[in-house]
């Protein structure tokens, strides 16, 4: 069975996207087999794995809404070698329809679980809010990953995000742990980084993961030719950081004990 972590942080423009692409391309590398459902209807990581937002024939909204399965509405995206369950500016609409569901938080989770078997990872991209489809891949997760930069609001927002994480999990899944924080956009030329780095570092220990993304143009190039950032230019300090961070994912989960 996959493993299935979310990418969430409510802060717009953090770099989710970037990590939650890079991470499954990253780990195809490893000849993990991945699967990226892309929570956001901004679409911002079914662009980013080559897939066009606007030709949709299914997407995580039908999914959600329980008119397509994730087997029928999936793309491969061929430039990153992992799989997109895709989304576009209609999943929007889905926050208000599931009100009316049966099981609203617990759709996704539901629909996962029967492909789970044919993937290592479920990497989950969520929107930049603590909104039902936020909720939706929080219950569906095994861990959070959280990726920040290192500034001095950074840390105020995340006392938000660890509360609703907490509450997920003590009433809607049990198992939902924050993986690790994931320092990115890093500039080891600003003093202000090196100090909250090292302040995440003393007050989370090993909750904050080894591997730094530093800031990279060609990280931020790439989605415009519809491929992540590894594929793009593999030898780029920014695809290198991601590439150790998948090796650094696949070391944890052998430590959770699969
Ligand atoms: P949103 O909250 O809108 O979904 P996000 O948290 O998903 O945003 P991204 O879209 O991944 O954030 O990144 C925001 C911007 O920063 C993008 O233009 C992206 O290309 C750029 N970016 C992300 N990571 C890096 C990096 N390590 N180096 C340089 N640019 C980066
Ligand atoms: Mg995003």
């Amino acid at each position: 069975m996959a493993k299935i972590f979310c990418v969430a942080n409510q802060k717009g423009g953090v770099g989710k996207t970037t990590t939650t692409v890079n991470l499954a391309a990253g780990l195809a590398k490893l000849d993990q087999r991945v699967l990226l459902v892309d929570l956001d209807p901004q679409g911002n990581a079914t662009m980013g794995a080559g897939i066009n937002k606007a030709k949709l024939t299914a997407s995580v909204y039908e999914v959600l809404l329980g008119m397509a399965e994730v087997a029928s509405a999936r793309q491969r995206s061929e430039s990153g070698r992992f799989d997109v369950l895709p989304a576009n500016r209609e999943l929007a609409g889905a926050e208000v329809e599931m009100v009316a569901l049966e099981n609203r938080d617990k759709r996704l989770k539901d629909a996962l679980a029967l492909v789970s078997a044919e993937y290592d990872f479920i990497l989950i991209d969520c929107p930049p809010a603590l909104s039902m489809l936020t909720l939706n891949g929080l219950c569906a997760a095994h861990g959070v990953i959280i990726p920040m930069q290192c500034e001095y609001y950074a840390l105020e927002g995340l006392s938000d995000l660890a509360n609703t994480i907490k509450k997920v999990s003590v009433s809607l899944n049990p198992d939902l742990k924050i993986v690790g924080l994931l320092r990115v956009m890093f500039d080891p030329r600003m003093t202000l980084s090196q100090q909250v780095s090292d302040q995440l570092e003393q007050h989370f220990g090993d909750k904050v993961f080894k591997t730094v993304i530093p800031r990279n143009v060609r990280l931020a190039e790439a989605p415009s030719y519809g491929m992540p950032g590894v594929v793009f230019d593999p030898a780029s300090k920014g695809a290198q950081a991601y590439i150790a961070f998948g090796a650094e994912m696949v070391d944890r989960i052998k430590l959770l004990g699969k």
